[in-house]
């Protein structure tokens, strides 16, 4: 992320007036006094990104749109407050550097690098309740909104979370910043990233490629080629999903080179695949920011949905400013992708495409885990890469849930977790993340999907 300070949006939300259109998903907060303070505080808060930041995503997202660039966006499926920790979020962003180095050096293709990171900490449900042993409770709806505590003080929505959850952001991007631009993310440091965790086949892999890197970073600089500067430092970029409209229009600024809107908690927010009503009003939000914009997929869109939302988004189909994550599961992607994507005709090709391999391959194990296989994970992405190919669009990207922990979330890999390993080291509170070693051996799978394009 580069700071572009003639891009900071000065200006608050207040001035803005914000539809009153149905929301799904939003919190029942009680306190209506309580609210309307809160609201009014993160509207004078800082921004959390810079207008020129947010440009700059969109720039590199129209490569990604052109088939010029490959986009990594990773991390957990719900961030929580306690684990915003140092050690936490520094091997959340070793291993998504880790995996863009994998994949920028074994396809030699330039890796836009997102995390889903400094703002993700709100969750739509399937029910508004939780029954546990006769005793129902509003359902938790992440850390932005509730506790995880199954009491009625933990699951009541309480507006000070917001606040909350802008603060721990602004810690996660402080820590983030300091880690892309300082020497950390040197790319002479590439075997320092391997540093620490567990070693598998992987890890293995890695450590000899960056054997390979160490070489002709070298070579580089003794030919006096290499440019000192920018190999100290990369692009990185936050993202979450634009959920709680409490959160979001209170964080959007009008920036003042242009009198344009921002929604300033994140470089690129997206709508989910249970929000994205063509007349609801976070189709509307999105509408109205200038931030690079994704929508998620499921496996019933179809053509006349998808060209709805692009001329709602993206009327000029301006290069970069939507994404569409598809998230089809392994089982189906082969079957409804190709024919989506052929129906689109030219306008598949005025947008991003990238595959979340994980919210369609998720199913409960015998023992009551949420899990997803590692198998199903390649398979989709495989059947991503193959649905491109086969209607001469680009495959732009992947959008994973993982992690730099060593947790047993989801089964399957060179080192395999098992169905009966989940309760060893299950830690999400909401869906299965990948640990660092499948991460990585994503990475090196998609990097030879890549290389091949998609054949
Ligand atoms: C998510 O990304 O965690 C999520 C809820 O995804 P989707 O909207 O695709 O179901
Ligand atoms: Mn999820």
């Amino acid at each position: 992320m580069s700071t572009d300070l003639t891009g900071l949006a000065t200006s608050g939300g207040p001035d803005i007036d914000w539809p009153d259109l149905p929301a799904r998903q939003q919190p029942t907060w009680h306190d209506p006094a309580a609210l309307a303070q809160t609201l009014s505080v993160l509207g004078t808060y800082p921004p959390l990104v810079f207008a020129g930041e947010c440009d700059q995503l969109r720039s590199r997202m129209a490569d990604v749109a052109a088939g010029r660039a490959f986009t990594l966006q990773g991390g957990d499926c719900a961030e929580t407050l306690a684990d915003v920790t140092g050690p936490n979020i520094r091997d959340r962003i070793k291993t998504i550097l880790q995996m863009a180095v994998v994949l920028t050096y074994g396809a030699g293709t330039p890796i836009v690098k997102v995390g889903r990171m400094a703002g993700q900490f709100a969750k739509p449900r399937s029910s508004d309740t939780e029954t546990r042993d006769g005793v129902t409770l509003p359902a938790y709806r992440g850390d932005m909104v509730n506790g995880f505590e199954f009491t009625p003080q933990a699951r009541r929505p309480d507006p000070e979370r917001l606040l909350r959850c802008y603060h721990a952001s602004s810690a996660t991007l402080n820590l983030v910043r300091g880690f892309t631009s300082g020497g950390f993310a040197d790319l002479r440091s590439v075997h320092a990233w391997n540093k620490g965790f567990l070693t598998g086949p992987a890890q293995a892999r890695y450590e000899v490629m960056a054997g390979q890197i160490d070489r002709a970073v070298r070579f580089l600089e003794a030919s006096g080629v290499a440019d000192a500067e920018e190999m100290r430092r990369v692009e990185f970029y936050s993202a979450h999903e634009a959920l709680v409209l409490d959160y979001e229009r209170p964080m959007v600024r009008r920036d003042h080179r242009t009198g344009l809107l921002y929604d300033t908690s994140s470089h690129l927010v997206w709508v989910g695949e249970r929000t994205r009503d063509l007349d609801g009003a976070h189709i509307d939000f999105v509408s109205r920011i200038q931030n690079p914009v994704a929508v998620k997929l499921g496996p019933t869109a179809d053509r006349d949905t998808v060209l709805a939302l692009m001329d709602r988004i993206d009327p000029e189909r301006t290069p970069g400013r939507l994404t569409f994550i598809t998230r089809m599961g392994a089982g189906t992607i082969r079957d409804v992708l190709p024919s989506l994507l052929t129906s689109l005709g030219e306008d598949a090709r005025r947008v991003a495409w990238v595959c979340d391999p994980m919210h369609g391959n998720t199913f409960t194990s015998p023992s009551g885990f949420k899990t997803r296989r590692f198998e199903d994970v390649v398979d989709e992405v495989r059947g991503f890469f193959a649905a491109h190919a086969e209607a001469g669009t680009h495959p732009g990207g992947i959008h994973v849930e993982l992690t730099g922990n060593d947790v047993t979330e989801c089964v399957g890999g060179t080192t395999p977790v098992d169905l009966d390993d989940l309760g060893l080291r299950y830690e999400t509170l909401c869906d299965p993340r990948l640990n660092h070693q499948q991460s990585l051996e994503l990475a090196f799978l998609v990097a030879e999907m890549l290389e091949r394009g998609g054949r």
